[in-house]
């Protein structure tokens, strides 16, 4: 049967997310958070959870990455198309923004996971001729333009999307609001309630809040005020008008501009952090609220390369729906899996000769690092003392290999890739380094897995989880990371990957790292194969089988779905 109608039918939660990634070629994601959204979207396929999904459609994608002279970056559009992977609904809403009237088209795209279950993803577009020509741009690209335009966004996203699921026929009782930017949502819920007669100031008079409350669900995923979305209210009111009287709103969103954590923090009857320093470090952001913690996990069938899941399918052939048992991935036959990551990591090398030029070796340790490339995570520590740096590669040779992406208007991310550029092009002939550009999913599949040792910088305690080194283990990679975020609980030492000391007095010092490297990390590759080898089952069996979506997904379902 169709998928749409059968959700139509059950589903009775609805996850908000303003990107959502859902394969290589759909370009509505920019990083983690987008990961995350679609891994979460394949465990609740694979787990046939009564759930529908609604993004942004996003028809010009968010950055593809040229890098130019001197490594700078060029941010350049990156299309896809919708009716390649989707199909337009019959449907449509309409919402008010700066007094026009906006007509928004559903997209559906139809997850299926491969036991056969699958969710719907609902894509929002405002690409349609009914719309005056500036309003058809607002669902073209992610996180682009101005605090206006981001807010019309959040109304279509918010707004747009609670209506659109109305007037489709679902009947939502559990909202989901992954990170601040799907808060208007809340708005529409909140009219849903409107008393008779109100004195015009206090929600609690005008509305039922408690009742709005019960249904949403709020993941914050960012650990510094500075990161919230925020908005004036002459904007707002500009954009929205009355929707919700003024100071309703302000009771609601905070007094001085609308906070989209606090507007869905004050709106949610569970809360969380995705990990537990994060949930830590947003109780002591927000003092009174009630946060909760579930850890991030990644799908661990999409993120573990076909060679080592084919090992997993002989020894525990359910691993992809039942991550649990990946805890028996330490029984793996030594050889047969060296073997399969040796040639995962050659995959990689060809790759970086192909792209690159430059001819790496599959018998020399390789260190990765791929993330958005933003100030707080750091991505130059590694390089901040070249000389040490080349001193312990001549003793113990390595390989480097790099990539990221940074928000165009991001000066320090931007930065951080020149440096980087400065940096690999200053190791030539003593340490094979390269950048790779445009990451994406693909890139990050290859990445994770290529790799001998997966390394993470970030400034505790900015790292509200971190996802890619959970990719990495599942394959075997070994994660070398400073202690924030997942780590802190997946990180058992000298067995699942190992820690970097940080002293908060001496924040920018990559001493730690290096004598990690030089006393731990490359003595073990280099003298004790096996005890390397053992420590890669010890990585894929700890944390693959427990930080995985469809761990974090079963916890999300009993502990705040089910409420
Ligand atoms: C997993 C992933 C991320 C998140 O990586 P972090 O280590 O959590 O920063 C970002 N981008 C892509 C493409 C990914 O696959």
């Amino acid at each position: 049967m169709d998928i749409l109608h059968r959700a139509i039918r059950r589903a009775h939660i609805a996850y908000f997310s303003m990107e959502i990634a859902l394969q290589p070629e759909i370009h509505t994601y920019s990083g983690g958070l987008g990961v995350l959204a679609g891994d979460t979207a394949r465990s609740a396929a694979d787990l046939d959870l009564p759930m529908v999904f609604v993004t942004l459609i996003s028809r010009q994608g968010y950055v593809r990455q040229q890098i130019g002279d001197d490594y700078a970056q060029v941010s350049l559009p990156d299309p896809w198309s919708p009716q390649d992977w989707a199909r337009p609904l019959p449907h449509m809403v309409a919402v008010v923004i700066e007094g026009r009237t906006v007509w928004v088209r559903p997209w559906l795209y139809a997850l299926t996971c491969p036991l056969g279950h699958a969710v719907p993803v609902i894509l929002l577009d405002t690409d349609l001729e009914q719309n005056a020509a500036e309003d058809r741009r607002i669902t073209d690209r992610l996180y682009g333009g101005d605090a206006a335009y981001r807010l019309k966004q959040e109304i279509i996203l918010g707004i747009g999307g609670q209506k659109l699921l109305r007037v489709l026929g679902f009947d939502i009782r559990t909202y989901h609001l992954n990170e601040g930017h799907a808060a208007l949502l809340t708005l529409p819920l909140l009219r849903a309630t409107q008393r008779p007669d109100p004195r015009p100031s206090d929600p609690n008079e005008i509305y039922d809040v408690a009742a709005v409350r019960d249904r949403c669900v709020f993941t914050t995923h960012t650990p510094v005020e500075a990161g919230f979305d925020k908005f004036d209210y002459d904007l707002v009111r500009r954009l929205l008008g009355e929707y919700v009287p003024l100071d309703a709103l302000k009771a609601l969103a905070g007094p001085d501009q609308l906070n989209m954590t606090r507007l869905a923090l004050n709106l949610s009857s569970y809360v969380n952090g995705v990990a537990r320093r994060h949930a830590e470090t947003t109780r002591s952001l927000f003092p009174g609220y009630a946060i909760s913690s579930i850890t991030n996990g990644v799908h661990v069938h999409r993120w573990t390369q076909a060679e080592i899941g084919k090992l997993h399918d002989r020894m525990a052939p359910n691993w992809g729906h039942e991550p649990e048992v990946l805890a028996f991935a330490d029984r793996l036959e030594d050889q047969p899996f060296w073997e399969a990551h040796q040639r995962i990591k050659a995959a990689l090398v060809t790759r970086i000769a192909e792209t690159t030029g430059k001819q790496f070796r599959v018998d020399v340790p390789l260190i990765g690092y791929a993330r958005r490339m933003t100030a707080y995570k750091r991505p130059e520590l590694l390089f901040s003392d070249i000389e040490r740096l080349k001193e312990l590669a001549r003793r113990q040779p390595f390989q480097i290999v790099l990539a990221g992406l940074a928000h165009p208007s991001d000066r320090g991310g931007q930065e951080a890739i020149q440096a980087i550029g400065a940096h690999v092009a200053a190791l030539d002939g003593t340490i094979p380094a390269a950048f790779l550009s445009g990451y994406n999913l693909d890139l990050a599949g290859a990445l994770v897995a290529g790799c001998d040792i997966w390394l993470n910088t970030p400034l505790p305690p900015l790292e509200a989880s971190g996802t890619s080194g959970m990719k990495a283990a599942l394959n075997g990679a070994l994660n070398l990371s400073i202690l924030d975020g997942w780590w802190v609980e997946g990180c058992i030492e000298g067995v699942t990957g190992w820690s970097i000391d940080h002293d908060p007095k001496r924040p920018n010092d990559a001493a730690p790292l290096y004598d990690k490297l030089q006393e731990v990390v490359l003595p073990l590759y280099y003298n004790d194969r096996a005890r390397w080898t053992w420590m890669m089952k010890q990585s894929i069996s700890k944390i693959g089988s427990s930080f995985s979506s469809h761990r974090m997904l079963r916890r999300y379902a009993t502990e705040a779905y089910m409420r």
